[in-house]
């Protein structure tokens, strides 16, 4: 088990900047989730961390030691691709000894880890088996096996649940989470899943465009997101957010949208342009001419738990989440209160979370800079 930290990390394909100078410390034993759209630079922010890219400048170091120009074979880490390839010809055991006895373990050694690992991703009635006639989930267990039986320092994950289908892929996130708080080994894992990031991580990293956009623990990532990105791109149905009529300053406890007073946490900011940040479910739906703003029901859509109603204001189209009991009815004219312990603000020109009573209390749960 290993801390790993990247120090300024940056690396260019020719003209183009993948990764801009990242910083970031990933502790010892923590499962941390590098999430982000497509081409974010997650694959290549893990492949330097591996050692199969070389960064153009920064440093990374693996408990304690600079590893940055090491081979991968030098760093004790294990990969596991989303396409891992099992060798075909070995069968279950063979795939699980092979990493061990390229290391030269004595067999007894080999024996006992093959065992253990076994044991603990339930294949044990595989070992026997050729891998080619294995389930998906089976072969992402072996796969999962010849990673930890090796006990590296850290593991590093590439979208490893990327082929599988829906349920698969759920009943194998409860798997990775159980399966760290029982090694409790250092793991990097890439994903673009939102529900996979929150389902599995101590930490998430968000990142658009070569850079670190946020770095924290999931309810803080949920909660107090850094940018209007990190808001848009958590959370389904996604944050709304409203822009305001006016600047607020330091001090201000109230925001002007829709020619509407609007109470906010209070804000510990220079003057800016805000934009209201208030999730779903923290939106509820009151008698016509109460709450915060007014509108008209537009849109209803039905989750079994909760109801998701889209109402036409001044302000834009906001979304609450409502009572599961209580169908909606279209064209009905509501209030909207809003839980103003749960309002956040961005400044709209720099698209940051501007910082207020509650952003202020908030302690991220992860060091990056
Ligand atoms: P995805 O989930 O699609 O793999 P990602 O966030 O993992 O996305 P990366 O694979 O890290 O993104 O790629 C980041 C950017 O760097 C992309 O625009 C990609 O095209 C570019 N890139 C990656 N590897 C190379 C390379 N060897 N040569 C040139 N450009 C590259």
């Amino acid at each position: 088990m290993a801390e790993i930290r990247i120090d300024r990390l940056h690396k260019r394909f020719g003209d183009f900047i993948a990764v801009k100078d990242s910083s970031l410390v990933l502790e010892d034993g923590k499962f941390v989730v590098l999430l982000g759209p497509s081409g974010c630079g997650k694959t290549t922010t893990l492949r330097m961390i591996a050692g199969l890219e070389y960064p153009t400048s920064g440093a990374i170091t693996l408990a304690g030691d600079d590893v940055t120009y090491r081979r991968p074979r030098e760093r004790d880490i294990a990969m596991v691709f989303q396409l891992f390839a099992l060798y075909p010809h070995l069968g279950v055991r063979g795939n699980l000894e092979f990493p061990l006895r390229n290391e030269g373990v004595p067999r007894a050694e080999i024996e006992r880890r093959v065992k253990e690992v076994a044991a603990i991703l339930r294949i044990e009635h595989l070992l026997g088996s050729s891998v080619n006639g294995l389930a998906g989930g089976d072969r992402q267990r072996v796969a999962l096996g010849r990673a930890i039986v090796r006990q590296p320092q850290a593991f590093l994950m590439d979208e490893p649940l990327g082929t599988l289908d829906a349920e698969f892929r759920e009943l194998m996130c409860v798997e990775l989470r159980k399966l760290h708080d029982r090694l409790k080994t250092t793991t990097v894992f890439v994903t673009h899943d939102q529900n996979e990031a929150m389902a599995l991580a101590d930490h998430i990293v968000v990142m658009d465009q070569g850079e670190i956009l946020q770095a924290d623990d999931p309810h803080g990532i949920y909660n107090f997101p850094a940018t209007l990105f990190v808001a848009r791109f958590i959370g389904r149905p996604p944050m709304n957010l409203l822009v305001a009529d006016s600047p607020v300053v330091r001090g201000d406890t109230f925001v002007r949208i829709a020619r509407r007073n609007i109470t906010v946490p209070q804000v510990d900011a220079p003057a800016a342009v805000g934009v209201l940040g208030v999730r779903p479910e923290y939106v509820s739906l009151v008698g016509n001419d109460q709450g915060c703003l007014g509108g008209r029901v537009k849109h209803v859509e039905y989750f079994g738990s909760h109801w998701v109603v889209e109402v036409e204001t001044e302000a834009g189209t906001i979304k609450a989440l409502a009572d599961k009991t209580a169908r909606p009815e279209l064209d009905l004219h509501v209030g909207l209160a809003f839980d103003t312990r749960h309002v956040v603000l961005f400044d709209s020109a720099t698209e940051k979370l501007l910082p207020s009573a509650t952003t202020l209390a908030h302690q991220p749960g992860m060091r990056h800079g």
